[in-house]
C-alpha cells in the first residue's frame, strides 16, 4: 500500500494572517498523522508565506495552477520555475475549475504537466466528469479521455512521478459526495488504465486521490478502498483541526 496524501485546495479564500495561522495550525499537528503526506495549496500570493511557515514542517506545500512557458509575455501567470522557487513540490493541475470555468483543455493540462515535470515538481493532475456526463453513462468515456490527453507523451518513468486525483465536478463543492462504491469504481478503472498504457509497477506506484465533498465524517470510509490511496479536499480543508482528522482516516 503506497502511502497516503492529502491535500487541501484552499482555492481563492483567506487572506494572508489567516493563510499562515492555518498552515501553522496544520503544521502543529502533522506528527499526528505522521504516516501520511500532507501538502497544503494556498492561493499563489500567499506561497511564499505558507512556504515560509512551513519551512522544516513535515508539510508540503503545492501552487494551485501555473503556466507551461518558462517565461515571457504572459500578464498575470506564474511560471514552474517561479512555483518551485516560492518553495513549492507540487502543484495543482487540471482542477475542473480550471476546466470548466477558465477553459483548460487536456492539450493545455499536458503542456502544463510536461513543464511540471522538468523542474522536478509533482503534479497533481485531476480528472472528473459533469452531472449530465454520468446521468448520460459516458463517466468511463470522460474519464479515458481527459488522462489519455493530459497525460499524452509522458514516459513510463514521468507518470511515476505524477498524483492522480478523480473529483467528479458534480460532488465539488455540493456536499454530494461520491459513494465509496461509485469512487473505487473509477479509481479502479484508472488504475487499469495505467497499467494497460504503461505497466503494472507503474499502476502500483502512481497514487489515485479523491476529491468532492471529503469531510470528516465520510473520509474513513471513501479512504479504506483498496484504489483510494488520498483526498484532494477543498472546503474542508480550511480548518486546521478538520484536515487533520481526514488524514488521521487515512492513517488508521
Ligand atoms: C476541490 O476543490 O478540489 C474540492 C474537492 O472541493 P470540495 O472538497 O470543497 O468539494
Amino acid at each position: 500500500m503506497s502511502r497516503p496524501l492529502i491535500a487541501g485546495n484552499w482555492k481563492m479564500n483567506l487572506d494572508r494572517q489567516g493563510a499562515v495561522a492555518l498552515a501553522g495550525g496544520v503544521a502543529d499537528r502533522a506528527a499526528e498523522v505522521a504516516d501520511a503526506d500532507l501538502v497544503v495549496c494556498p492561493p499563489s500570493v500567499y506561497l511564499d508565506a505558507v512556504a515560509s511557515t512551513l519551512r522544516g514542517s513535515a508539510v508540503a506545500v503545492g501552487a494551485q495552477n501555473m503556466h507551461h512557458a518558462a517565461k515571457g509575455p504572459f500578464t498575470g501567470e506564474i511560471s514552474p520555475a517561479m512555483v518551485l522557487d516560492l518553495g513549492c513540490r507540487y502543484v495543482i493541475l487540471g482542477h475542473s475549475e480550471r476546466r470548466h470555468i477558465f477553459g483548460e483543455t487536456d492539450e493545455a493540462i499536458n503542456r502544463k504537466l510536461l513543464a511540471a515535470l522538468a523542474v522536478g515538481l509533482i503534479p497533481i493532475v485531476c480528472v472528473g466528469e459533469q452531472l449530465d456526463q454520468r446521468e448520460a453513462g459516458q463517466t468511463g468515456a470522460v474519464i479515458r479521455r481527459q488522462f489519455t490527453g493530459s497525460l499524452a507523451g509522458l514516459s513510463a518513468g514521468q507518470v511515476e512521478q505524477v498524483v492522480l486525483a478523480y473529483e467528479p465536478v458534480w460532488a465539488i463543492g455540493t456536499g454530494q459526495v461520491a459513494t465509496p462504491e461509485v469512487a473505487e469504481a473509477v479509481h479502479s478503472d484508472l488504475r487499469k488504465l495505467i497499467q494497460d498504457g504503461y505497466n503494472q509497477h507503474v499502476a502500483r506506484a502512481v497514487r489515485i486521490l479523491y476529491g468532492g465533498s471529503v469531510k470528516p465524517d465520510n473520509a474513513c470510509q471513501l479512504l479504506a478502498q483498496p484504489h483510494i490511496d488520498g483526498a484532494l479536499v477543498g472546503g474542508a480543508s480550511l480548518q486546521a483541526d478538520r484536515f487533520i482528522a481526514m488524514a488521521a482516516s487515512a492513517v488508521e
